[in-house]
């Protein structure tokens, strides 16, 4: 079985609830495996005729939103301390594959919608990481329960 030693859980937190399966999935792996464990929130960065219209401190609020749910999310899964959290800005595929290599992650888990619900099979997000990420990622279904 390969060693499982760091695992990155990347969180839209538009879709926290899809996120909690992903969350509760890579607990169980982290658990096993004893490893690390480390929940990121890509803030994207508006457009710049966007970003001109809005107070300065949208991006600040965003990234401070951004931790703090992240930071319930750690606590909802008992996680306390165990778990590291990052929010970072950028585009969120880009992100997601850049900080998987800084942190050597030995697994990825994502969570994606069910295919039923579209025509594509991943979220472009899910299927951006699972065709460049070069460590194993592990795509995590919304349960019927
Ligand atoms: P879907 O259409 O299935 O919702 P997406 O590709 O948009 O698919 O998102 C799938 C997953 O990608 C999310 O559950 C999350 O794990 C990750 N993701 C998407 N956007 C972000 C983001 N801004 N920050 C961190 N992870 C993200």
């Amino acid at each position: 079985m390969p060693k499982i030693a760091t695992i990155l859980v990347p969180i839209d937190i538009a879709q926290l609830e899809a996120a909690d399966a992903a969350v509760a999935l890579a607990r169980d792996v982290a658990e096993t495996h004893g490893a690390r464990l480390v929940l990121l929130n890509v803030v994207e960065r508006v457009p710049g005729f966007v970003a001109s219209q809005l107070p300065k401190s949208f991006h600040e609020k965003a990234l401070a939103e951004g931790k703090a749910r992240l930071g319930e999310m750690a606590v909802r899964h008992g996680l306390g301390d165990g778990a590291e959290i990052v929010v970072r800005d950028g585009h969120p595929s880009t992100e997601i594959l850049e900080y998987a290599q800084q942190i050597g992650a030995d697994l990825i888990a994502i969570a994606s919608h069910d295919p039923d619900l579209s025509d594509y099979f991943l979220g472009s997000v899910a299927a951006r990481v699972v065709r460049h990420a070069h460590c194993s990622v592990l795509v995590v279904r919304p349960s019927d329960d």
